[in-house]
């Protein structure tokens, strides 16, 4: 059992490296748990980071990560790489337990282990991400231009990307695996009546190609069973995210979809003493700069919860 510490943070998204660095700064020795896989998070997994305020050429999203983590570490941030695997909440002084099973007590934890997009899980999926292949039209719309793009899924996500797209791309062929849609009304018109978009129904992806780059798909009709080819350019996948809650189930609020539940617009949970931020909260804005942004708040929440102790 470890010595009581201020705050334990739980992932090292934007989200988390931001807390780490305002509690350390604020002289609070954050201990961060960063995650086995994935430390770093979701913009460990992309290329070019052009809309993060800040770097006027771009980034690299490894190397925008590999920045934020640097100066979380620089004012006192300890950083560990592994997971948590069982939490206490419940009390004054809050545990946490890692891999090895050693559990680590704290007053204030913050909590943003993000969420992670549906995939289709077929080969060259990973490969071609961010090589054309994307789930998010918001990032990477802008290197779509004049392409011919396939949008996967039939609910208000695929409609507000396909929407979206339709901006930059030369043409948007939604792809749904039914004859009718999930979507609001609303958001099935506003892709009806967009000239750019077209729908194939009653279709899934059944092989994504190219080699370097996104070169085409081949497509299964979920009735037949026949197959066709749909050479496209961009892939945008968008059938859903699962926010990483498990470990949180019975402990804190969630909503109907396992989000986090916070007392907006501050980042408190049901629990005293307990933060959450970023992605494992937001299901609408999910962008680099409002997992920080909250991150920023969760800690500046932390802080004052602190003080008001002592
Ligand atoms: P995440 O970045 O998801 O980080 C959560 C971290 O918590 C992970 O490292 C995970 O391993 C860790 N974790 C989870 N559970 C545990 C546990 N039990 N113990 C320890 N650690 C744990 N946004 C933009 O603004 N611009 C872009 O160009 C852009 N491009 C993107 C490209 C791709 C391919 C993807 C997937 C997303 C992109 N996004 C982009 C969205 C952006 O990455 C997310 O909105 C942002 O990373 C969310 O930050 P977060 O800190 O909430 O969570």
């Amino acid at each position: 059992m470890s010595d009581v510490r201020n705050v334990i943070i739980i992932g090292s998204g934007p989200a988390g490296y931001t807390a780490a660095l305002y509690t350390a700064r604020a002289s609070l020795s954050p201990l961060v748990f960063e995650g086995s896989v994935t430390a770093g998070g979701a913009l460990m997994n992309t290329t070019e980071v052009e809309n993060f305020p800040g770097f006027r050429e771009g980034i690299l999203g490894p190397d925008l990560m590999d920045n934020m983590r640097a100066q979380a570490e620089r004012f006192g941030a300890e950083l560990v790489p592994d997971d948590v695997v069982a939490v206490d909440l419940s009390g004054d002084i809050k545990t946490v337990t890692d891999t090895a099973g050693t559990v680590h007590r704290a007053k204030a934890v913050i909590v943003t282990t993000g969420s992670q997009h549906r995939k289709l899980n077929l080969p060259n999926e990973d490969m071609l991400s961010g090589r054309g292949v994307s789930w998010c039209a918001t990032c990477d719309g802008f290197f779509f231009r004049e392409h011919d793009i396939a949008v996967i899924g039939g609910g208000d996500t695929a409609m507000e990307e396909a929407t979206f797209l339709s901006r930059f791309a030369k043409s948007v062929k939604i792809v749904h695996r039914r004859d009718s849609l999930r979507a609001s009304k609303a958001m099935q018109e506003r892709a009806f009546a967009d000239p750019k978009i077209s729908f194939v129904w009653d279709s899934e992806v059944a092989e994504i190609h190219g080699e370097g780059k996104l070169s085409g798909l081949t497509l299964r009709n979920t009735k037949t069973g026949e197959t066709s080819e749909l050479p496209v350019t961009g892939l945008f996948i968008a059938i859903g995210h699962d926010p990483r809650t498990e470990l949180f189930k019975g402990v804190l609020d969630l909503d109907a979809e396992g989000y986090l539940k916070v007392q907006s617009p501050s980042t408190r949970t049901n629990l005293p003493g307990v933060f959450a931020a970023g992605d494992v909260v937001d299901h609408t804005y999910r962008q680099a700069i409002t997992a920080a942004g909250t991150g920023c708040s969760a800690a500046l929440d932390a802080e004052r919860y602190l003080a008001a102790l002592s």
